[in-house]
């Protein structure tokens, strides 16, 4: 059974478990416990004893410790892309990619002594100095999704600590092994104990953290049901909350696209990862006479890619996460047929043991069927029809998530109309995938955000730190 970290002990928690699962197989390779209120209040406990001293450790010792974790990541780097893979159930390459992308954002901490300083407004009035300090919270938590079970705990925690704060991290229940090897690499580069404490659980063990007195910052990332509940629930307790949510991607496609660039582009948006990640391409918008041809080369393409364990040679889509998920995405499927979808690629016979789904593309979606509408999470592309950019926007902004929307198109002018008027926080133009790197905010916008300060970049540092303000006379 996985082991809660409290300060330096790795503890037993005295509860029910969930299984964690090799999703390719559908073999147990863990238990998981479900932690409350008492284990999270100790990890709090460890993390606020820890505070004092930690965030008054130099700034210069604070990077060092930093960089030796970077160093250890580096050097385990192909490892954690194998955990990733065995129970996530993604390729081998895109759990490397995971894994460099979490890496970049420790890269992105390390920038701390530039990112971290304060400005001084010298004789603002008469012999009058202002200066402004940045200072860390205390205790702060982030609770991440099961699809990036590296990268996403990344995102969260390096940021924090290096700015000064002391850190409870809560895992995905189902993909929580990522984490338990980032703490024990973590401890490994030397950090003192209850800088980064780890609390295995779901439901229970985040809300008492949104809820917890001590804790002044919760960090989530997941569903947008539940990141709307955990911001509330949070803010009600007077923290600071940073919630991401669900998703619902639009690729728009210009008849003067080049179809040679846009159709891999589109593939990888939507089946990369089995389609299980916020920045997944989940509608293909074809607009004007590109219809036809681009409907013909997506699922001429699609249906050559390879479906099986993320850790065999050549394999392009993995597993879903667990039996009952792809049993969902199947729901959806079906529903959509039953909404007047066409059925243009059907991934429903991929044969198991592992939680397998083939891709899938659905035509003549329209927002108004819940295959158009909601997230779905899986290798689903669904293909709608739009006669001029203008309406392609209007289907975009038709779903009240505003994470990433993307456009495929020759024409610098109507990249600029589409950048200007789509209501989506990421943009992509010519590729598939809007991921910002490090060094710039995860910026989605409307329901598939609750808060105003983002995942990394320097919306980071404001996050983890509150700021004040001398005004000097001598
Ligand atoms: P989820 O909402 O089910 O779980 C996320 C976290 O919340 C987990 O740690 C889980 O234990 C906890 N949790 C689950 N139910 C809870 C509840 N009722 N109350 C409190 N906590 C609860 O999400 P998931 O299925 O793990 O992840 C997939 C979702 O995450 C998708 O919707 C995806 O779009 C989203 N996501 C968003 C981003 C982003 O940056 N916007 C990034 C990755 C994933």
């Amino acid at each position: 059974m996985l082991k809660n970290l409290i300060g330096a002990r790795w503890e037993e928690a005295n509860r029910p478990t969930l299984p964690v699962y090799n999703p390719a197989t559908g073999e147990v390779l863990e238990e998981v416990p479900l932690s409350g209120p008492e284990e999270v209040d100790r990890a709090v406990g460890a993390a606020d004893r820890a505070f004092p001293h930690w965030s008054q450790t130099p700034l210069l010792e604070r990077v060092r410790l930093m960089f030796r974790f970077k160093e250890l990541l580096e050097k385990h780097a192909e490892d954690l892309a194998r955990l990733v893979t065995l129970h996530h159930g993604k390729t081998l390459e895109e759990a490397r990619g995971e894994v460099r992308r979490g890496i970049e954002v420790v890269d992105f901490a390390l920038s701390a002594p530039t990112l971290l300083q304060g400005r001084t407004l010298r004789e603002v009035t008469g012999g009058v100095d202002q200066n402004l300090f940045h200072y860390p919270l205390g205790v702060v938590a982030g609770i991440p999704p099961f699809n990036f079970p590296v990268m996403i705990p990344l995102w969260m925690f390096p940021i924090a600590v290096v700015a000064g704060n002391t850190f409870v991290l809560k895992p995905s229940e189902r993909t929580p092994l990522g984490a338990v090897r980032l703490a024990e690499l973590f401890l490994e580069a030397g950090f003192p104990e209850g800088v980064l404490n780890l609390v295995h659980g779901g439901k229970e063990a985040a809300e008492a953290l949104a809820a917890h007195p001590q804790v002044r910052a919760v960090q989530f990332v997941g569903s947008e049901p539940v990141a709307r509940r955990l911001y509330a629930l949070a803010a009600a307790h007077g923290k600071r909350v940073s919630a991401a949510g669900g998703a619902k991607n639009h690729l728009v496609v210009l008849p003067d696209a080049d179809l040679e660039q846009a159709v891999p582009a589109i593939l990888n948006s939507a089946f990369g990862n089995a389609g299980e990640r916020c920045l997944a391409g989940s509608v293909a918008v074809a607009v004007g006479e590109v219809g036809p041809l681009l409907l013909e080369r997506v699922v001429e393409a699609a249906q050559r890619l390879k479906v099986g364990p993320g850790w065999e040679e050549g394999v392009q889509v993995g597993p879903l996460i667990r039996e009952e998920h792809r049993r969902r995405v199947v729901g959806y499927i079906q529903r959509g047929l039953e909404e007047g979808a066409g059925l243009a690629l059907d991934g429903r016979g991929v044969e198991g043991p592992g939680f397998f789904l083939g891709p899938t593309v659905l035509d003549r979606v329209s927002p108004r069927m819940a295959v158009g509408r909601e997230e779905i999470f899986g290798p689903v592309l669904s293909v709608s029809y739009a006669q001029t950019l203008e309406e392609a926007i209007a289907q975009a902004n038709a779903v009240p998530y505003g994470n990433m929307a993307c456009v495929f198109t020759q024409s610098g002018k109507a990249a600029r109309a589409f950048r200007e008027r789509v209501q989506a926080g990421m943009v992509g133009v010519n590729v598939g995938v809007a991921q910002p790197l490090a060094f710039y905010p995860f910026s989605g916008w409307r329901d598939s955000f609750f808060g105003d300060l983002h995942p990394h970049g320097p919306d980071a540092f404001l996050f983890y730190t509150q700021r004040k303000v001398v005004v000097e006379r001598w």
